[in-house]
């Protein structure tokens, strides 16, 4: 195969590039946050539990209230300040319990659905994802947090949503993140690609694993390629990084230089796994496989971690 495939324009990887300004310093300013709740172009995200509220429309759906128009929908359990749009209008997240989402299902108005279904589909505009993702994140880390891990008292937001403290013990609580290693073992012309019990029948994806405790994200690479599918790895080599707000993760990816071959697949992870040539990959992305394989979605970063390989070889690991 040619040594640089022509695989069309970089499709877009969702949930990052936000254009929002987080503006940490005025999450504790009362008057600035009064301030800018006031401006007219104030807008907020609806999410209950894994399901986001959207505007229906037959073309592209918007994601964006009014904080009136929101608090109409349902009881806000939880409100957090996003950030501020170019134009300096307010964004944020609004929580509402599980079940007020229920009768919202019967609106026409209104579309409900999950954040993963609305990036591979489509149904907003590119530049509501990352938002979206950071209340979505932030949102699910109050709703598990409601009691201090540290005394077991109830715990209170502060900061416009990005710190809950105890009043019981004096404790600060921080949102998290988990850091996931997703990284494709590469071996001159192949790669090793597995596949979840979870995935649609044809598709295959790079191996992924939480980083654990006490471990570097190159060791992680490492042990999770051992465990997963029985290749040892010598070289680790960042490529990108993508939040992914299922419910918390950063997704760290990374490309890995294989140094054994034989492939024992974990069964209680994975169905199966193999080594794919560059040449089977690329008619993969371009979905023209004889057999109908299929890679992750361009919303995923596993799918620019294939592309990358298809695209330069083993040089990805230079
Ligand atoms: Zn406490």
């Amino acid at each position: 195969m040619p040594p640089r495939p022509d695989l069309g324009p970089p499709p877009r990887l969702g949930y990052v590039a936000s254009r929002l300004s987080r503006m940490a310093e005025i999450r504790s300013d009362d008057a600035a946050l009064k301030r800018f709740a006031a401006h007219a172009g104030a807008g907020a995200y609806v999410i209950g539990g894994e399901l986001v509220v959207l505007k229906n429309a037959s073309a592209c759906c918007d994601p964006l209230f009014a904080p009136d128009e929101a608090r109409a929908l349902g009881a806000v359990r939880e409100s957090v300040f996003l950030g501020l749009a170019e134009d300096e209008a307010p964004r944020y997240g609004f929580g509402l319990d599980a079940k007020e989402i229920e009768p919202l299902k019967l609106r026409n108005d209104l579309k409900i659905t999950d954040l993963r279904s609305i990036a591979v589909q489509g149904l907003i505009a590119a530049e509501h994802l990352p938002p979206l993702a950071e209340a979505k994140a932030l949102l699910g880390w109050h709703a598990r947090h409601r009691f201090c891990p540290n005394c077991g008292a109830p715990t209170q937001s502060v900061c416009a949503g990005w710190r809950r403290d105890c009043p019981a013990c004096g404790a600060e609580h921080f949102p998290r993140t988990d850091p996931v290693v997703i990284m494709l073992a590469i071996a001159g012309e192949r790669c090793v690609l597995g596949r979840s019990p979870r995935f649609v029948p044809t598709m295959w994806s790079c191996l992924a694993g939480f980083a654990e405790p006490g471990e570097s994200l190159e060791e992680a690479v490492r042990r999770e390629v051992r465990e997963e599918v029985g290749i040892a790895c010598g070289r680790v080599k960042y490529f990108a990084s993508q939040p992914w707000p299922f419910p918390s993760s950063i997704m760290i990816g990374c490309h890995a230089e294989a140094l054994s071959e034989k492939i024992v697949v974990d069964r209680g992870e994975l169905e199966d796994a193999r080594w794919f040539e560059r040449e089977e990959l690329a008619a993969m992305l371009k979905r023209q496989h004889a057999q109908g394989l299929t890679a992750p979605p361009p919303v995923a970063i596993a799918h620019h971690i294939i592309r990358s390989f298809v695209e330069d070889g083993a040089d990805v690991l230079a």
